[in-house]
């Protein structure tokens, strides 16, 4: 069981921040996320697109703005559980709560804070029959691991930027890598499309167009596929078979956890601390709805803020915490670093 004192669903740019405003009030975060790295929608849609609107960064790249999230939060020694999509929220007798992941690992806090987007993101699957069968037997739709695929024969399919990257990194990887798209042009990254012709040319890639996937075969694992390119059908051994078809957000299993939900989106109180209607849960950033709510990331980051203050009255009833500038404070990092601003010199001038 992990233990902490706010339990934030979602690292997107919201529930990292949070870790960052919760440290300066001494809370402890850790985040669950079911993709395998922290950032949400910036860096999972559009890591090398440019933010001009937030506060001080005339321009940021979506990717360099979580890389800069997460320096910040660091010395707040954040845990993550990533990979992982929360699936159940359990309230225990001492009021804190009990929240599994699909793959059963459990959290325990006395606040949680879904910082859920626009939901977990899942993996758009192919339409062949039997997928399912080979799910984690050689079918993955996302790749967390790329050691696993080490001198495997990997074929991917897909025409976007995550196929076309995973195709060129693999070639160092795997013994084999193909990558089958159902028309002849992809859609990505300049860079990246010239580089796939590249290795293609160099006999590094076999890519297959236009053609498709319409079959999977194997007795334990997945051993085969059956490719269909315009009137040719054949079959192709291989040891993984990754379709990375893009992602589509779902609120998923939160919708059934009691929360007050509206259009797709938590109902909070945003008059005061962006608490649910369940005492102790919050929702805060793209997840939550309130009049006049509007769907950025600066709003999530002062969202974040007030919710955090409320939380620290939840775990430290009766306490009166002041607010002080950071200026004036400076910040004690869990992991013993100390910033601080220079103090005044006191020295006479002659
Ligand atoms: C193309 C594009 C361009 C944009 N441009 C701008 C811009 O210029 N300026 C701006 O301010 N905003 C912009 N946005 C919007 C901005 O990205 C969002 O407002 C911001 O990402 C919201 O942050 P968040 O942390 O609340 O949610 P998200 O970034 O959506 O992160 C939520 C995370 O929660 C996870 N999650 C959800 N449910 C679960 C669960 N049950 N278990 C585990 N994990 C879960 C998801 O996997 C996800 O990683 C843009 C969005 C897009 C798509």
């Amino acid at each position: 069981m992990i233990t902490t004192d706010i339990l934030i669903i979602g690292a997107g740019p919201t529930g990292l921040f949070t870790v960052f405003e919760a440290g300066l009030l001494k809370l402890k975060c850790h985040l669950i996320d079911a993709l395998p790295q922290p950032g949400g929608q910036c860096s999972e849609i559009y890591p090398k697109k440019p933010i001009y609107d937030i506060p001080a960064y005339p321009e940021i790249l979506a990717g360099d703005l979580t890389d800069k999230l997460m320096e910040q939060c660091k010395q707040f020694e954040p845990g993550f559980t990533l990979g992982e999509r929360a699936d159940t929220i359990e309230k225990q007798e001492d009021g804190s709560f009990v929240v599994t992941t699909n793959k059963g690992t459990k959290h325990k806090a006395p606040v949680v804070a879904i910082a859920g987007g626009l939901g977990s993101f899942e993996p758009r699957k192919p339409l062949i029959d039997n997928i399912t069968n080979y799910e984690d037997k050689g079918v993955e739709y996302m790749i967390k691991e790329p050691e696993m695929y080490r001198n495997k024969r990997v074929v991917i399919a897909g025409g976007g930027d995550s196929a076309l990257d995973w195709s060129i990194f693999l070639a160092d990887v795997a013994s084999e890598i193909t990558l089958i798209h159902r028309r002849n042009e992809f859609r990505g990254h300049l860079d990246s499309v010239e580089k796939v012709q590249e290795l293609k040319s160099a006999g590094k890639i076999n890519l297959i167009t236009p053609a498709e996937v319409i079959g999977l075969e194997g007795e334990d694992k997945l051993e085969s596929i059956t490719i269909k390119q315009e009137a040719k059908v054949f079959k192709k051994e291989c040891d993984h078979f990754v379709p990375l078809f893009g992602l589509s957000p779902k609120l998923g299993p939160i919708a059934n956890w009691g929360l007050e939900i509206e259009k797709n989106a938590i109902k909070v109180n945003n008059a005061l601390d962006y608490q649910t209607n369940i005492p102790g849960i919050f929702a805060i950033g793209d997840v939550n709805t309130y009049p006049g709510k509007l769907k950025l990331i600066l709003c999530g980051f002062h969202e974040a803020t007030l919710m955090c203050q409320a939380a620290y009255q939840i775990i430290n009833p009766g306490k009166r915490y002041v607010l002080k500038y950071t200026t004036v404070s400076g910040v004690d990092g869990f992991d013993g670093t100390r910033k601080e601003a220079p103090k005044a010199v006191v020295k006479a001038i002659d």
